[in-house]
Protein backbone atom coordinates (compact mmCIF):
# COMPACT_ATOMS: atom_id res chain seq x y z
CA UNK A 1 0.00 0.00 0.00
CA UNK A 2 1.06 3.84 -0.36
CA UNK A 3 0.60 5.38 2.04
CA UNK A 4 2.58 7.95 -0.06
CA UNK A 5 0.00 8.04 -2.50
CA UNK A 6 -2.76 8.80 -0.35
CA UNK A 7 -0.64 11.16 1.85
CA UNK A 8 0.51 13.55 -1.02
CA UNK A 9 -3.62 13.49 -1.61
CA UNK A 10 -4.19 14.54 1.88
CA UNK A 11 -1.20 17.52 1.37
CA UNK A 12 -2.38 18.38 -1.92
CA UNK A 13 -6.25 18.85 -1.16
CA UNK A 14 -5.15 20.69 1.97
CA UNK A 15 -3.35 23.57 0.22
CA UNK A 16 -6.08 23.93 -2.30
CA UNK A 17 -8.95 24.12 -0.07
CA UNK A 18 -8.83 23.33 3.30
CA UNK A 19 -9.82 26.84 4.66
CA UNK A 20 -13.36 26.73 3.02
CA UNK A 21 -13.77 23.26 4.61
CA UNK A 22 -12.51 23.37 7.99
CA UNK A 23 -15.39 25.49 9.40
CA UNK A 24 -17.72 21.83 8.51
CA UNK A 25 -15.40 19.62 10.15
CA UNK A 26 -15.82 17.52 12.70
CA UNK A 27 -15.30 18.82 16.55
CA UNK A 28 -12.23 17.59 18.01
CA UNK A 29 -12.95 15.82 21.76
CA UNK A 30 -12.68 17.93 24.97
CA UNK A 31 -9.70 16.51 26.15
CA UNK A 32 -7.46 18.02 23.56
CA UNK A 33 -7.49 14.77 22.35
CA UNK A 34 -9.54 13.50 19.10
CA UNK A 35 -12.89 11.93 20.12
CA UNK A 36 -12.93 8.11 19.45
CA UNK A 37 -15.70 9.08 17.52
CA UNK A 38 -14.24 11.57 15.97
CA UNK A 39 -11.09 9.05 15.15
CA UNK A 40 -13.43 6.01 13.38
CA UNK A 41 -14.90 8.99 11.22
CA UNK A 42 -11.40 9.68 10.32
CA UNK A 43 -10.30 6.40 9.32
CA UNK A 44 -13.35 5.36 7.50
CA UNK A 45 -12.67 8.01 5.05
CA UNK A 46 -8.49 6.82 4.73
CA UNK A 47 -9.65 3.18 4.57
CA UNK A 48 -12.50 4.24 2.14
CA UNK A 49 -9.52 5.52 0.17
CA UNK A 50 -6.96 2.78 -0.11
CA UNK A 51 -9.90 0.19 -0.76
CA UNK A 52 -9.88 1.90 -3.95
CA UNK A 53 -6.15 1.62 -4.30
CA UNK A 54 -4.98 0.10 -6.91
CA UNK A 55 -2.41 -1.32 -4.34
CA UNK A 56 -4.92 -2.71 -2.34
CA UNK A 57 -4.80 -6.49 -2.65
CA UNK A 58 -7.44 -9.00 -0.84
CA UNK A 59 -5.84 -12.33 -0.64
CA UNK A 60 -7.67 -14.88 1.48
CA UNK A 61 -4.77 -16.69 2.49
CA UNK A 62 -2.62 -13.96 3.49
CA UNK A 63 -5.76 -12.10 4.87
CA UNK A 64 -6.20 -14.87 7.26
CA UNK A 65 -2.78 -15.16 8.36
CA UNK A 66 -2.14 -11.59 8.96
CA UNK A 67 -5.09 -11.51 10.98
CA UNK A 68 -4.57 -14.78 12.94
CA UNK A 69 -1.51 -12.81 14.53
CA UNK A 70 -3.43 -9.08 14.73
CA UNK A 71 -6.01 -10.69 16.53
CA UNK A 72 -3.74 -12.66 19.01
CA UNK A 73 -2.15 -8.99 19.72
CA UNK A 74 -5.55 -7.38 20.19
CA UNK A 75 -6.37 -9.97 22.53
CA UNK A 76 -3.44 -9.49 24.19
CA UNK A 77 -3.54 -6.19 24.30
CA UNK A 78 -7.20 -7.18 25.83
CA UNK A 79 -6.23 -9.16 28.42
CA UNK A 80 -3.43 -6.38 29.93
CA UNK A 81 -5.77 -3.78 29.99
CA UNK A 82 -4.36 -1.37 26.93
CA UNK A 83 -7.16 -1.76 25.11
CA UNK A 84 -9.90 0.64 25.93
CA UNK A 85 -13.45 -0.20 25.97
CA UNK A 86 -14.24 2.84 23.63
CA UNK A 87 -11.55 1.91 21.17
CA UNK A 88 -12.45 -1.51 21.65
CA UNK A 89 -15.92 -1.35 20.52
CA UNK A 90 -15.90 1.66 17.83
CA UNK A 91 -12.79 0.68 16.16
CA UNK A 92 -12.08 -1.26 12.90
CA UNK A 93 -9.28 -3.77 13.56
CA UNK A 94 -9.07 -4.72 10.25
CA UNK A 95 -5.94 -5.32 7.95
CA UNK A 96 -5.48 -3.53 4.76
CA UNK A 97 -3.11 -5.24 2.68
CA UNK A 98 -0.82 -3.47 -0.42
CA UNK A 99 0.98 -4.80 -2.90
CA UNK A 100 3.85 -2.33 -2.73
CA UNK A 101 7.00 -4.69 -2.14
CA UNK A 102 8.58 -1.91 0.08
CA UNK A 103 8.98 -2.47 3.67
CA UNK A 104 6.35 -0.80 5.00
CA UNK A 105 3.46 -1.18 7.64
CA UNK A 106 0.98 2.06 8.77
CA UNK A 107 -1.60 2.50 11.85
CA UNK A 108 -4.45 4.48 10.52
CA UNK A 109 -6.88 6.37 13.01
CA UNK A 110 -9.66 4.20 13.60
CA UNK A 111 -7.66 0.86 14.08
CA UNK A 112 -6.88 0.10 10.47
CA UNK A 113 -3.96 -1.58 10.15
CA UNK A 114 -1.77 -1.11 6.54
CA UNK A 115 0.33 -3.66 5.32
CA UNK A 116 2.38 -4.20 2.78
CA UNK A 117 3.25 -7.72 1.20
CA UNK A 118 7.05 -6.24 0.96
CA UNK A 119 7.01 -6.50 4.70
CA UNK A 120 6.00 -9.71 5.08
CA UNK A 121 8.34 -10.85 2.61
CA UNK A 122 10.58 -9.56 4.61
CA UNK A 123 10.10 -11.26 7.58
CA UNK A 124 11.34 -14.70 8.55
CA UNK A 125 9.57 -15.59 11.43
CA UNK A 126 5.84 -14.83 12.39
CA UNK A 127 7.80 -13.58 15.66
CA UNK A 128 8.74 -10.70 13.44
CA UNK A 129 5.86 -9.60 11.64
CA UNK A 130 4.36 -9.38 15.17
CA UNK A 131 7.19 -7.22 16.81
CA UNK A 132 5.77 -4.49 13.99
CA UNK A 133 2.12 -5.28 14.46
CA UNK A 134 2.51 -4.94 17.93
CA UNK A 135 4.26 -1.66 17.46
CA UNK A 136 2.10 -0.25 15.39
CA UNK A 137 -0.97 -1.73 17.37
CA UNK A 138 0.30 0.25 20.21
CA UNK A 139 0.19 3.42 18.53
CA UNK A 140 -3.32 3.12 18.06
CA UNK A 141 -4.32 1.54 22.21
CA UNK A 142 -1.94 4.33 23.19
CA UNK A 143 -3.95 6.81 21.54
CA UNK A 144 -1.03 8.58 20.16
CA UNK A 145 -2.44 9.21 16.77
CA UNK A 146 -5.51 11.42 18.77
CA UNK A 147 -2.65 12.47 20.79
CA UNK A 148 -0.20 13.79 17.81
CA UNK A 149 -3.50 15.33 15.77
CA UNK A 150 -4.27 17.09 19.50
CA UNK A 151 -0.69 17.95 19.15
CA UNK A 152 -1.07 19.77 16.31
CA UNK A 153 -4.27 21.03 16.51
CA UNK A 154 -4.11 24.36 14.64
CA UNK A 155 -3.34 22.18 11.52
CA UNK A 156 -5.92 19.22 12.59
CA UNK A 157 -9.03 20.81 11.36
CA UNK A 158 -6.98 21.03 7.68
CA UNK A 159 -5.42 17.80 8.34
CA UNK A 160 -8.93 16.09 8.55
CA UNK A 161 -10.25 18.31 5.78
CA UNK A 162 -7.56 17.39 3.40
CA UNK A 163 -7.98 13.49 3.99
CA UNK A 164 -11.78 13.48 3.62
CA UNK A 165 -11.18 15.73 0.36
CA UNK A 166 -8.88 13.97 -0.90
CA UNK A 167 -10.73 10.69 -0.64
CA UNK A 168 -13.48 12.80 -2.25
CA UNK A 169 -11.28 14.31 -5.24
CA UNK A 170 -9.56 10.30 -5.86
CA UNK A 171 -13.13 9.13 -6.03
CA UNK A 172 -14.44 11.46 -8.48
CA UNK A 173 -11.23 11.85 -10.84
CA UNK A 174 -8.36 9.38 -10.27
CA UNK A 175 -6.28 10.47 -12.78
CA UNK A 176 -6.33 14.46 -11.36
CA UNK A 177 -5.91 12.95 -7.40
CA UNK A 178 -3.06 11.40 -9.01
CA UNK A 179 -1.29 14.24 -10.14
CA UNK A 180 -2.24 16.21 -7.41
CA UNK A 181 -0.11 14.01 -5.16
CA UNK A 182 3.03 14.34 -6.48
CA UNK A 183 3.96 17.28 -4.62
CA UNK A 184 3.37 17.18 -1.32
CA UNK A 185 5.15 13.97 -0.38
CA UNK A 186 8.19 15.29 1.83
CA UNK A 187 5.30 18.08 3.45
CA UNK A 188 3.57 14.69 4.63
CA UNK A 189 6.66 13.15 5.58
CA UNK A 190 7.50 15.74 8.24
CA UNK A 191 3.81 16.61 8.66
CA UNK A 192 2.43 12.94 9.28
CA UNK A 193 4.66 10.52 10.37
CA UNK A 194 6.42 12.68 13.27
CA UNK A 195 5.09 10.72 16.40
CA UNK A 196 7.44 11.67 19.47
CA UNK A 197 10.33 10.09 20.06
CA UNK A 198 8.27 9.40 23.99
CA UNK A 199 5.35 7.78 21.81
CA UNK A 200 7.89 5.33 19.43
CA UNK A 201 9.69 4.72 22.89
CA UNK A 202 6.48 3.95 24.53
CA UNK A 203 5.18 1.33 21.00
CA UNK A 204 8.32 -0.48 21.39
CA UNK A 205 7.90 -0.74 25.11
CA UNK A 206 4.43 -2.09 25.30
CA UNK A 207 4.00 -2.97 21.48
CA UNK A 208 6.65 -5.78 23.09
CA UNK A 209 4.85 -6.44 26.26
CA UNK A 210 2.21 -7.35 24.08
CA UNK A 211 3.83 -9.44 21.54
CA UNK A 212 5.33 -11.66 24.57
CA UNK A 213 1.67 -12.34 25.99
CA UNK A 214 0.43 -12.76 23.05
CA UNK A 215 2.97 -15.68 22.69
CA UNK A 216 5.81 -14.43 20.33
CA UNK A 217 8.90 -14.72 21.02
CA UNK A 218 10.74 -11.38 22.11
CA UNK A 219 13.60 -12.43 19.66
CA UNK A 220 11.02 -11.95 16.62
CA UNK A 221 11.59 -8.18 17.75
CA UNK A 222 15.52 -8.08 18.54
CA UNK A 223 15.66 -9.70 15.10
CA UNK A 224 13.26 -6.87 13.35
CA UNK A 225 15.61 -4.51 14.30
CA UNK A 226 18.52 -6.27 13.11
CA UNK A 227 17.39 -6.21 10.04
CA UNK A 228 15.87 -2.64 9.87
CA UNK A 229 19.67 -1.95 11.46
CA UNK A 230 21.51 -3.59 8.08
CA UNK A 231 18.89 -1.56 6.05
CA UNK A 232 19.70 1.70 7.82
CA UNK A 233 23.29 0.94 7.31
CA UNK A 234 23.14 0.64 3.36
CA UNK A 235 21.19 3.83 3.68
CA UNK A 236 18.17 3.02 2.79
CA UNK A 237 17.71 2.76 -1.04
CA UNK A 238 13.80 3.72 -1.16
CA UNK A 239 12.74 0.00 -0.62
CA UNK A 240 12.07 0.44 3.46
CA UNK A 241 9.58 3.59 3.97
CA UNK A 242 8.96 2.08 7.33
CA UNK A 243 12.49 3.57 8.58
CA UNK A 244 11.89 7.01 7.58
CA UNK A 245 8.68 6.65 10.09
CA UNK A 246 10.84 4.62 12.35
CA UNK A 247 14.65 5.72 12.24
CA UNK A 248 16.59 3.04 14.05
CA UNK A 249 18.40 4.99 16.23
CA UNK A 250 21.29 3.58 18.47
CA UNK A 251 18.85 4.52 21.73
CA UNK A 252 16.10 2.79 20.37
CA UNK A 253 18.30 -0.43 19.60
CA UNK A 254 19.77 -0.11 22.78
CA UNK A 255 16.87 0.11 24.85
CA UNK A 256 14.92 -3.07 22.75
CA UNK A 257 18.15 -5.18 23.74
CA UNK A 258 18.84 -4.10 27.23
CA UNK A 259 14.68 -4.88 27.40
CA UNK A 260 15.16 -7.91 26.09
CA UNK A 261 18.55 -8.85 28.27
CA UNK A 262 19.38 -10.46 24.74
CA UNK A 263 21.57 -13.43 24.23
CA UNK A 264 23.94 -12.66 21.47
CA UNK A 265 21.58 -11.13 18.80
CA UNK A 266 21.56 -13.68 15.84
CA UNK A 267 20.99 -16.70 18.36
CA UNK A 268 19.55 -19.76 16.37
CA UNK A 269 15.99 -19.26 16.16
CA UNK A 270 13.78 -21.92 15.24
CA UNK A 271 12.63 -21.74 11.76
CA UNK A 272 8.95 -20.93 11.41
CA UNK A 273 7.87 -23.09 8.42
CA UNK A 274 4.42 -21.47 7.94
CA UNK A 275 5.40 -18.19 7.81
CA UNK A 276 8.39 -18.51 5.14
CA UNK A 277 5.54 -20.17 3.05
CA UNK A 278 3.20 -17.27 3.81
CA UNK A 279 6.20 -14.98 3.08
CA UNK A 280 6.67 -16.92 -0.33
CA UNK A 281 2.98 -16.43 -0.83
CA UNK A 282 3.72 -12.56 -0.47
CA UNK A 283 6.60 -12.55 -2.75
CA UNK A 284 4.97 -13.92 -5.83
CA UNK A 285 1.53 -11.76 -5.12
CA UNK A 286 3.39 -8.39 -4.95
CA UNK A 287 3.35 -9.05 -8.85
CA UNK A 288 7.08 -8.43 -9.08
CA UNK A 289 7.23 -8.72 -12.82
CA UNK A 290 7.85 -11.81 -14.83
CA UNK A 291 11.83 -11.69 -14.75
CA UNK A 292 11.82 -11.19 -10.84
CA UNK A 293 9.29 -14.73 -10.96
CA UNK A 294 11.77 -16.42 -13.04
CA UNK A 295 14.38 -16.17 -10.63
CA UNK A 296 11.75 -17.41 -7.29
CA UNK A 297 11.57 -20.44 -9.68
CA UNK A 298 15.06 -21.22 -10.39
CA UNK A 299 17.45 -19.65 -8.13
CA UNK A 300 15.47 -19.59 -4.93
CA UNK A 301 14.39 -23.59 -5.60
CA UNK A 302 17.85 -24.52 -5.56
CA UNK A 303 19.85 -21.87 -3.98
CA UNK A 304 17.64 -22.82 -0.74
CA UNK A 305 19.62 -24.53 1.80
CA UNK A 306 19.12 -28.13 2.12
CA UNK A 307 19.60 -28.03 6.46
CA UNK A 308 16.54 -26.27 6.55
CA UNK A 309 13.32 -27.81 5.62
CA UNK A 310 11.28 -24.75 6.93
CA UNK A 311 13.48 -22.62 4.46
CA UNK A 312 13.32 -24.74 1.23
CA UNK A 313 9.46 -24.81 1.89
CA UNK A 314 9.31 -21.62 1.69
CA UNK A 315 11.48 -21.31 -1.23
CA UNK A 316 9.20 -24.19 -3.01
CA UNK A 317 5.63 -22.60 -2.00
CA UNK A 318 7.45 -19.22 -3.77
CA UNK A 319 8.77 -21.41 -6.84
CA UNK A 320 5.24 -23.56 -7.14
CA UNK A 321 2.95 -20.26 -6.81
CA UNK A 322 5.53 -18.39 -9.26
CA UNK A 323 5.36 -21.18 -11.86
CA UNK A 324 1.76 -21.05 -11.91
CA UNK A 325 1.39 -17.11 -12.32
CA UNK A 326 3.91 -18.02 -15.33
CA UNK A 327 1.23 -20.10 -16.51
CA UNK A 328 3.37 -23.60 -16.54
CA UNK A 329 0.85 -25.49 -14.55
CA UNK A 330 3.27 -28.78 -15.19
CA UNK A 331 6.62 -27.58 -13.36
CA UNK A 332 4.37 -25.60 -10.72
CA UNK A 333 2.82 -29.44 -9.65
CA UNK A 334 6.48 -30.78 -10.20
CA UNK A 335 7.39 -29.13 -7.05
CA UNK A 336 4.34 -29.73 -4.90
CA UNK A 337 4.89 -33.92 -3.50
CA UNK A 338 8.00 -32.27 -2.22
CA UNK A 339 6.46 -29.55 -0.47
CA UNK A 340 3.80 -31.42 0.82
CA UNK A 341 6.23 -33.80 2.04
CA UNK A 342 8.32 -31.28 3.96
CA UNK A 343 4.73 -29.95 5.21
CA UNK A 344 3.12 -32.47 6.21
CA UNK A 345 4.41 -32.67 10.00
CA UNK A 346 2.30 -29.64 11.32
CA UNK A 347 -1.48 -29.77 10.71
CA UNK A 348 -1.36 -25.83 9.48
CA UNK A 349 1.67 -26.31 6.81
CA UNK A 350 -0.27 -29.35 5.46
CA UNK A 351 -3.56 -27.47 5.19
CA UNK A 352 -1.29 -24.67 3.19
CA UNK A 353 0.35 -26.86 0.85
CA UNK A 354 -3.11 -28.52 0.08
CA UNK A 355 -4.72 -24.86 -0.43
CA UNK A 356 -1.62 -24.22 -2.63
CA UNK A 357 -2.39 -27.46 -4.32
CA UNK A 358 -5.54 -26.56 -5.46
CA UNK A 359 -5.12 -23.06 -6.00
CA UNK A 360 -2.44 -24.34 -8.89
CA UNK A 361 -4.73 -26.86 -9.92
CA UNK A 362 -8.54 -24.39 -10.45
CA UNK A 363 -5.82 -22.37 -12.25
CA UNK A 364 -5.07 -24.71 -14.78
CA UNK A 365 -8.56 -25.69 -15.20
CA UNK A 366 -8.50 -28.52 -13.07
CA UNK A 367 -11.62 -27.80 -10.63
CA UNK A 368 -11.34 -30.89 -9.00
CA UNK A 369 -8.72 -30.69 -5.73
CA UNK A 370 -10.66 -27.11 -5.17
CA UNK A 371 -14.03 -28.96 -4.63
CA UNK A 372 -12.50 -31.47 -2.53
CA UNK A 373 -11.94 -29.13 -0.04
CA UNK A 374 -14.07 -29.79 3.21
CA UNK A 375 -12.94 -27.42 5.71
CA UNK A 376 -15.22 -24.65 5.76
CA UNK A 377 -13.01 -21.95 6.72
CA UNK A 378 -12.63 -18.83 4.54
CA UNK A 379 -9.84 -19.81 2.18
CA UNK A 380 -10.78 -22.86 1.49
CA UNK A 381 -14.66 -21.67 0.62
CA UNK A 382 -13.18 -19.16 -1.91
CA UNK A 383 -11.35 -21.59 -3.14
CA UNK A 384 -14.12 -24.48 -3.64
CA UNK A 385 -17.08 -21.40 -4.98
CA UNK A 386 -14.53 -20.59 -7.87
CA UNK A 387 -14.35 -24.24 -8.60
CA UNK A 388 -17.99 -24.67 -7.97
CA UNK A 389 -18.91 -21.97 -10.26
CA UNK A 390 -16.55 -23.66 -12.80
CA UNK A 391 -17.97 -26.42 -12.83
CA UNK A 392 -21.91 -25.16 -13.63
CA UNK A 393 -22.50 -25.58 -9.67
CA UNK A 394 -23.09 -21.87 -8.99
CA UNK A 395 -25.98 -22.53 -6.79
CA UNK A 396 -24.39 -24.78 -4.56
CA UNK A 397 -21.75 -22.08 -4.10
CA UNK A 398 -24.20 -19.28 -3.70
CA UNK A 399 -25.81 -21.18 -1.12
CA UNK A 400 -22.86 -21.59 0.80
CA UNK A 401 -21.44 -18.07 0.51
CA UNK A 402 -24.52 -17.13 1.51
CA UNK A 403 -24.60 -18.88 4.63
CA UNK A 404 -21.09 -17.02 4.89
CA UNK A 405 -21.54 -13.36 4.79
CA UNK A 406 -25.10 -14.11 6.44
CA UNK A 407 -22.54 -14.36 9.50
CA UNK A 408 -20.22 -12.27 8.22
CA UNK A 409 -22.29 -9.12 6.63
CA UNK A 410 -19.11 -6.92 6.20
CA UNK A 411 -16.85 -9.48 4.08
CA UNK A 412 -16.66 -7.40 0.43
CA UNK A 413 -14.76 -10.17 -1.22
CA UNK A 414 -17.40 -12.94 -0.06
CA UNK A 415 -19.92 -10.37 -1.44
CA UNK A 416 -18.05 -10.47 -4.74
CA UNK A 417 -17.80 -13.67 -5.14
CA UNK A 418 -21.66 -14.27 -3.97
CA UNK A 419 -22.91 -11.47 -6.76
CA UNK A 420 -20.34 -13.90 -9.58
CA UNK A 421 -22.25 -16.67 -8.40
CA UNK A 422 -25.70 -15.08 -8.62
CA UNK A 423 -24.59 -13.82 -12.21
CA UNK A 424 -24.11 -17.37 -13.42
CA UNK A 425 -26.88 -18.15 -12.01
CA UNK A 426 -28.80 -14.82 -13.98
CA UNK A 427 -30.09 -14.11 -10.76
CA UNK A 428 -29.79 -10.06 -11.54
CA UNK A 429 -31.68 -8.86 -8.71
CA UNK A 430 -29.66 -10.62 -6.31
CA UNK A 431 -26.38 -10.09 -8.11
CA UNK A 432 -26.69 -6.37 -8.27
CA UNK A 433 -28.15 -6.40 -4.22
CA UNK A 434 -24.51 -8.26 -3.64
CA UNK A 435 -22.63 -5.65 -5.35
CA UNK A 436 -24.22 -2.93 -3.37
CA UNK A 437 -23.22 -4.99 0.19
CA UNK A 438 -19.40 -4.84 -1.33
CA UNK A 439 -19.44 -1.32 -2.14
CA UNK A 440 -20.88 -0.76 1.15
CA UNK A 441 -18.72 -3.05 3.14
CA UNK A 442 -15.77 -1.07 1.55
CA UNK A 443 -17.70 2.19 3.21
CA UNK A 444 -18.91 3.64 -0.36
CA UNK A 445 -22.08 4.27 0.74
CA UNK A 446 -23.18 6.31 -2.58
CA UNK A 447 -21.92 3.67 -4.77
CA UNK A 448 -23.96 1.12 -2.98
CA UNK A 449 -26.99 3.09 -3.00
CA UNK A 450 -26.66 3.33 -6.88
CA UNK A 451 -26.87 -0.11 -7.24
CA UNK A 452 -30.09 -0.75 -4.74
CA UNK A 453 -31.37 1.94 -6.36
CA UNK A 454 -30.70 -0.01 -9.73
CA UNK A 455 -31.71 -3.30 -8.00
CA UNK A 456 -35.01 -1.33 -7.31
CA UNK A 457 -35.40 -0.36 -10.87
CA UNK A 458 -35.11 -3.65 -12.19
CA UNK A 459 -38.13 -4.65 -9.41
CA UNK A 460 -40.13 -1.84 -10.54
CA UNK A 461 -39.83 -2.75 -14.34
CA UNK A 462 -40.44 -5.66 -13.45
CA UNK A 463 -37.67 -7.75 -15.47
CA UNK A 464 -36.60 -9.67 -12.41
CA UNK A 465 -38.61 -12.31 -11.09
CA UNK A 466 -40.55 -11.60 -7.78
CA UNK A 467 -38.63 -12.08 -4.80
CA UNK A 468 -40.56 -10.51 -2.08
CA UNK A 469 -37.92 -11.23 0.85
CA UNK A 470 -34.98 -9.76 -1.42
CA UNK A 471 -37.20 -6.73 -2.13
CA UNK A 472 -37.81 -5.94 1.27
CA UNK A 473 -34.20 -6.06 2.16
CA UNK A 474 -33.49 -4.22 -0.85
CA UNK A 475 -35.38 -1.20 0.03
CA UNK A 476 -34.37 -1.82 4.12
CA UNK A 477 -30.41 -1.14 3.07
CA UNK A 478 -31.50 1.47 0.41
CA UNK A 479 -32.87 3.37 3.61
CA UNK A 480 -29.79 2.40 5.72
CA UNK A 481 -27.38 3.73 2.91
CA UNK A 482 -29.55 7.28 2.70
CA UNK A 483 -29.01 7.63 6.35
CA UNK A 484 -25.72 7.45 6.16
CA UNK A 485 -25.26 9.70 3.85
CA UNK A 486 -27.24 11.86 5.59
CA UNK A 487 -25.41 11.69 8.63
CA UNK A 488 -22.20 12.16 6.84
CA UNK A 489 -22.93 15.25 5.08
CA UNK A 490 -24.28 16.66 8.32
CA UNK A 491 -20.92 16.12 9.83
CA UNK A 492 -18.69 17.70 6.80
ZN1 LIG B 1 6.17 3.86 15.57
Amino acid sequence: MRPRRLACALLAALVAMAPPVSAQLPTLGGGGDLSVSAERKLGMQVAKELYRDPDYIEDPVLDEYVLGIWKRLLAAARTRGDLGSDIDERFAWDVLLGKDRTINAFALPGGWLGLNLGLISATTSADELAAVLGHELTHVTQRHISRMMAQEKKNMPILLGAMILGALAAGRNADAAQAAMVGGQALFMQNQLNYTRDMEREADRIGLQVATQAGFEPQGMASMFEKLQAATRLSDNGSYPYLRSHPMTTERIAEVHQRMQLAAPGAARTPDMLHLMMAGRAKVLSEPGVDMLRSFTTADATRADPASRAREAGALYAAALAQSKLRDARAAQALLPRLAQLAAGNEETARQARLLAAEIALAAGDAQPALALADPARPELVLSSQARMRSGQAGAAAERLQTFVSLNPRDAYMWQLLAQAHAAQGQTLRAVRAEAEVQAARLDWQAALDRLRAAQELLRRGTSARDHIEASIIDARAREMQSLLREQALER
